[in-house]
């Protein structure tokens, strides 16, 4: 009944609070034809997107979040744009087929310094270029575009005004919403989402965060636990919602948001060691592999457990190849740009 009248898109908010909630026969359901859903928009394709974590600075101080300007503990690097291209290099011959720049709210990175990295990676290799470098103006959007970066990612965490001002003490919730507006005003291909279970968060706020990725009309959506870091003020901090709402979520999402991309995001991971693999099932279409070379991981550690850390990028390269080989999947060809 609730699966009919998301097709209607006439559905509200407690429609999604009961699938969050669905178990057994009717969880499989779900499952089934979030699965069904991604099969019959996006084929066997799973798009491989490979994460460069390049720079581990950042001037903010998520409460969540283990590399938090606040965490002394971490070792701070940047990499050169040298090793950067030498990885996009390695990469291509993977057969992945996009780039993800990602780092923290790092000033040294003005949008000079990114726009000649962006030409030099869009010169040098055939990789789509996405960044994830935090909140930046309207102007630097527009000029990283010009330089010819394809994506952009900039998470909202939560749409809860209440939670975000809670967790984001050097954040603002409106300015968040604006720098995701921009990049949509600016065809910027735009990828966002959220953290499934901030402490204290209720299913109606988790569902909330649901229903805004659709009202954002998004390229891509990528949601991912929360995990309590013992090197944050979360420390200890219990996720609300057991491990299969997180599933959850990213199934539903699907049935709402059918031709989005829906990563399948590294966490899941953390959370069940065949996790990743299981959201391929339930309708994730894309693969983030970790590229960061092996020897900044364990400094990029934004949650305990983060999986990968000892793997080079080749390890994550091999992995995913026999991910898919065993799941009856192909690698993605192609940029694998928004179809909305
Ligand atoms: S989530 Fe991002 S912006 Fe927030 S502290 Fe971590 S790296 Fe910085």
């Amino acid at each position: 009944m609730i699966l009919e009248k998301i097709k209607k898109k006439k559905y509200d908010i407690q429609d999604i609070v009961t699938l969050l909630k669905a178990e057994g026969e009717y969880l499989k359901l779900i499952y089934n034809e979030a699965d069904k859903l991604r099969q019959s928009i996006f084929g066997d394709d799973i798009y491989l997107r490979g994460i460069i974590e390049f720079s581990n600075y950042c001037t903010i101080n998520c409460d969540y979040c283990g590399i938090r300007c606040e965490n002394t503990k971490v070792s701070r690097y940047r990499i050169s744009d040298d090793e950067i291209l030498k990885t996009c290099k390695l990469m291509q011959g993977y057969g992945q087929t996009t780039v993800v720049l990602q780092s923290g709210e790092d000033p040294f990175y003005t949008k000079e310094k990114l726009g000649a990295l962006i030409e030099r990676i869009k010169k040098e290799t055939s990789l789509a270029v996405t960044l994830s470098t935090g909140e930046r103006s309207r102007e630097e959007y527009r000029y990283l575009k010009e330089r010819g970066m394809d994506r952009y990612l900039l998470r909202f965490e939560t749409s809860n005004i209440d939670l975000f001002a809670r967790f984001h003490p050097d954040s603002d919730y409106e300015k968040r919403i604006e720098s995701l507006n921009n990049l949509k005003q600016l065809n910027i291909q735009t990828g966002s989402g959220f953290l499934i279970g901030l402490p204290g968060e209720t299913y109606e706020e988790l569902a909330g965060d649901m229903l805004f990725c659709t009202e954002l009309d998004l390229d891509m959506i990528g949601a991912g636990p929360f995990i309590s870091n013992p090197e944050t003020p979360l420390n200890g901090q219990e996720n609300p919602f057991d491990k299969e709402v997180y599933f959850k979520v990213i199934a539903i999402l699907r049935l709402l948001n059918p031709r989005a991309h829906i990563p399948s995001t590294t966490a899941f991971d953390a959370v069940d060691p065949m996790g990743r693999n299981k959201l391929l099932q339930r309708g994730a279409n894309v693969f983030m592999p970790n590229a960061t070379p092996q020897k900044y991981r364990a400094d990029y550690m934004l949650y305990p457990g983060k999986p990968c850390v000892d793997e080079s990028g080749d390890d994550c390269a091999r992995c995913i190849v026999a991910r898919l080989k065993m799941l009856g999947r192909n690698i993605g060809q192609g940029p694998g740009h928004s179809i909305r």
